[in-house]
């Protein structure tokens, strides 16, 4: 959820839209992001992929991750329950 200020102590000193990255091999850089798998094959399955953006409070370090596109990844997760 986006906001000017801090949930937590208030401070409007927000860094968004920041990239939450991991290092891979030879110190790449990859997005953190969470993956919904969309069918139920054996091999081959579809995913649903959204990456993860952090919104981080200068004041207090207090870290909310998001997603771009929680309406596909909401409805990859229904194909999912209905499998
Ligand atoms: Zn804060």
């Amino acid at each position: 959820m986006k906001t000017d200020t801090c949930r937590i102590c208030g401070s409007n000193k927000i860094m968004d839209n920041v990239r939450v990255v991991d290092r891979g091999h030879g110190d790449a850089k990859k997005d953190l992001s969470v993956y919904i798998q969309k069918t139920d094959k054996r091999f081959f399955n579809k995913f649903e992929k959204g990456e993860l953006k952090a919104q981080i409070c200068g004041s207090c370090g207090n870290v909310d991750l998001s997603v771009k596109n929680p309406h596909e990844l909401w409805d990859a997760y229904l194909k999912t329950k209905s499998l």
